[in-house]
């Protein structure tokens, strides 16, 4: 999930109020539940974003991301945790580099001590192109915090993925794991290129692969793990019919759950199992979903 989507909306309500900001129509809707086209999503995240302020404010949406994950379970407790640092840093200039790995390093502590392990990828924008992912290296690999484990683009699959090739290999020379939102807002094509011309090693959504066959056989053929938003998906992507979380599985992709934006979209990891549970899934594909989850997050390899 995303650090910017991830604030709890009385917080950001609260913020919004102080700032004599009125909150957006678009974060109003999507937070009474509706659906509604990618850059409406794209106008409701970045108003949240803009309160991302100070250490404290990113140690806020930390509690609040930890607060949402299930009490009680058995299992390890973890969050790979899509983080956005040239655009707070630099674009938005909300806080220096300095505030941002300090709220994350004293979030993440505090998540520690609950029990929830925090990896973070960097995002880049898919449609800024290449020079823009390059700038986002420019800024950060000089002083990578150790939380710090991947990298991956984000936005609309604007840019082909062969386009961003160098700035993958530049951020896997760096040590960073390498993943991309492919084949949410663009064809499942996208998951192909993203995977044969860009080495991505990890699939966001990739729900489009399901269009086609032989994009399901790559992703199976190669153990490529695929984070799966149901509710995310139910309120960005149109026309999406019967969610294919199924067909995925079906086809051997190893698909985990996770909640994208539940500060934007509400929902919570426990209503995604529901969600997934509703899609008429048997236990031992239930299962499958809990043991991908848990071997494929970069948080529990640190
Ligand atoms: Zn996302």
């Amino acid at each position: 999930m995303h650090l910017e989507g991830g604030l709890a909306p009385a917080w950001l309500r609260r913020q919004a109020e102080q700032a004599g900001l009125p909150v957006p129509d678009s974060l109003e809707a999507f937070w009474r539940g509706e659906s509604q086209p990618f850059e409406r999503f794209i106008e409701a995240f970045l108003f949240g974003s803009g309160f991302l302020k100070d250490s404290a404010a990113v140690m806020a949406a930390l509690a609040a991301i930890t607060g949402r994950l299930p009490m009680g379970s058995k299992g390890p407790r973890a969050v790979d945790l899509w983080v956005s640092p040239h655009f707070l840093v630099r674009f938005k200039r909300l806080l220096s580099l300095e505030q941002l790995w300090g709220g994350l390093d004293e979030g993440i502590a505090e998540a520690r001590r609950q029990g929830v392990a925090v990896a973070v990828v960097l995002d880049a924008v898919n449609h800024f192109g290449p020079a823009h992912g390059h700038e986002v290296l420019d800024l950060v690999l000089g002083g990578l915090p150790d939380f710090v484990v991947g990298f991956s683009t984000g936005g609309l699959e604007g840019v082909p993925f062969s386009l961003w090739a160098p700035v993958f290999d530049r951020a896997r020379a760096a040590g960073l794991k390498i993943a991309a939102h492919a084949g949410e807002n663009g064809p499942g094509e996208n998951v192909r290129e993203a995977i044969r011309e860009g080495g991505v090693e990890r699939i966001v959504h990739g729900i489009r692969a399901a269009e086609a066959p032989e994009i399901l056989e790559l992703l199976a053929d190669r153990l490529i793990p695929v984070d799966v938003c149901p509710s995310s998906n139910k309120a960005l992507v149109a026309n999406l019919g019967a969610h294919p979380l199924p067909a995925m599985l079906r086809a051997g992709v190893r698909c985990a759950l996770g909640t994208d934006d539940p500060g934007v979209i509400p929902c919570d990891l426990a209503g995604e199992w529901a969600l997934a549970q509703g899609m008429g899934l048997n236990t031992q594909e239930m299962g499958l979903l809990k043991r991908f989850a848990v071997e494929d997050a970069w948080a529990l390899r640190l």
